[in-house]
């Protein structure tokens, strides 16, 4: 059985007063909710404030990003040891924006992926392909590649503890999701890879979550899929009532 697994991605927004207000409101929204593992990846200055806010609570706490190496002169990086002091649970790596501007590769992040697992954080991976890729029948080639280079060398217990979120660039933040058969088809193709790469009972247990516009109105949908076990979601986590109705819209689903 996998556990669907709701996490939002706060990007560059929320001060800490802002994020103290959301994640007020959220875990009074889903108080009662055992169903689904909810977790909120704010931006690095409001991870203490949240987590205060959110202690005793059933929302996790997750971060957008961190460095490889521990400590050292690498200005401006947080390290896995730095997030695990403050309570960090999760950490989201590879997001696209960040292989999109800030010149991430599946080398680095296969780095992250080590140094997260090393120091007990649970690293939320994202995968998937452009427009351009897709129109030109690339999808599953980008996404072959992009497992294999991220996921190098990493052992079937490390990979078990991974949350892999499938994201078509051209799906986020746009407005346009991808239809419930199309991420079907990629999530389906990406446990078979995992398949082939670390046994199928190791894929089997893998949560791959869907990323690109979720809402609530197409939470249903997405999350009844049978590979699909939970959603990465970015604008509509940044409001409480449309972050709970996605957490509520999944609670019934199960895999
Ligand atoms: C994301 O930031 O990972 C994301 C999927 O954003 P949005 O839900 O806004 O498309």
């Amino acid at each position: 059985m996998r556990k669907i697994i709701i996490a939002g991605n706060w990007k560059m927004y929320k001060t800490s007063l802002e994020a103290i207000e959301l994640v007020t409101l959220l875990k009074r929204e889903v108080v009662d909710n055992a169903a689904v593992d909810i977790v909120v990846c704010p931006p690095f200055t409001a991870l203490a404030d949240v987590r205060d806010t959110l202690s005793e609570s059933n929302v996790g706490l997750g971060a957008q990003n961190l460095y490889w190496e521990d400590s050292g002169a690498f200005t401006g990086e947080v390290s896995a040891p730095m997030l695990k002091d403050l309570g960090v649970a999760y950490v989201i790596i590879g997001h696209s924006e960040r292989r999109q501007f800030f010149g991430e590769t599946d080398e680095t992040v296969n780095k992250k992926i080590r140094a997260a697992l090393h120091h007990g954080l649970l690293p939320i991976v994202c995968i998937g392909e452009s427009l351009a890729q897709r129109e030109q029948n690339r999808t599953m080639d980008v996404i072959r590649t992009q497992c294999e280079g991220s996921l190098k060398g990493l052992t079937e217990d490390e990979m078990r503890k991974l949350i892999i979120a499938y994201e078509p660039v051209w799906a986020i933040g746009t407005g346009k999701t991808a239809t419930p058969q199309q991420a079907q088809e990629v999530h389906k193709f990406i446990r078979e890879l995992l398949g082939e790469m670390f046994g199928s009972d190791c894929a089997a247990g893998v949560r791959i979550q869907y990323g690109g516009s979720v809402k609530p109105e197409n939470t249903k949908d997405l999350m009844s899929q049978p590979d699909i076990d939970g959603a990465l979601v970015g604008g509509a986590s940044l409001k409480s009532d449309s972050f709970s109705l996605i957490i509520k819209n999944s609670s019934d689903i199960k895999k």
